[in-house]
């Protein structure tokens, strides 16, 4: 049984559910179904019951969602897709490059951090991007949790079913 979307009453994502707990949320009229999938399934008086795919909530939850990830080299290599900041090569093989150098001050944050190839990386050394004179293609932020599903569910293809429901 593929799990249901579960949205917050603003439509931004809050989780997947398998099915009995949406069937739940539906009976306790917690949620408002916005689209069913082809599954259905009997229930103990034989009646025919679709599952949904998404739902959303009736009231609007503050949720962890909205909290910060913490910062770590791999979170910096997620949120940049694998991909090098400066020449856009997508790869495995990334290393964290700290925009403002370490030696000159810079920070290990997401503000000051991005992935990074290593020909990049040799090629910027110990300096800034004016100085190597190379373009940064990214303005690199700090993610929410909520942003790092959404970035697991495109993977998984979901975002592509929400985008159709939630997003027109
Ligand atoms: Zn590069």
């Amino acid at each position: 049984m593929p799990p249901c979307v579960l949205l917050n009453a603003d439509y931004s994502f809050l989780n997947l559910v398998d099915w009995k707990r949406a069937m739940r949320l539906m009976i306790n009229d917690k949620v408002e179904v916005l689209s069913y999938s082809e599954k259905i399934i009997r229930n103990v008086e034989g009646l025919h019951i679709k599952i949904p795919s998404v739902m959303k909530l009736v009231k609007f939850i503050r949720t962890i969602y909205r909290n910060k990830v913490p910062f770590s080299k791999k979170h910096v290599l997620i949120r940049d897709g694998f991909t090098c900041a400066y020449c856009r090569i997508q790869t495995p093989e990334l290393t964290v490059d700290h925009i403002i150098p370490k030696l000159q001050g810079g920070a290990s944050t997401f503000e000051n951090c991005v992935a990074c190839c290593r020909l990049c990386n040799s090629k910027k050394g110990g300096r800034t991007p004016r100085e190597a004179g190379m373009a940064l293609n990214i303005k690199p932020r700090q993610p929410t949790i909520s942003e790092f599903i959404r970035i697991r569910l495109m993977r998984l293809g979901i975002d592509d079913l929400l985008q159709d429901i939630c997003f027109r």
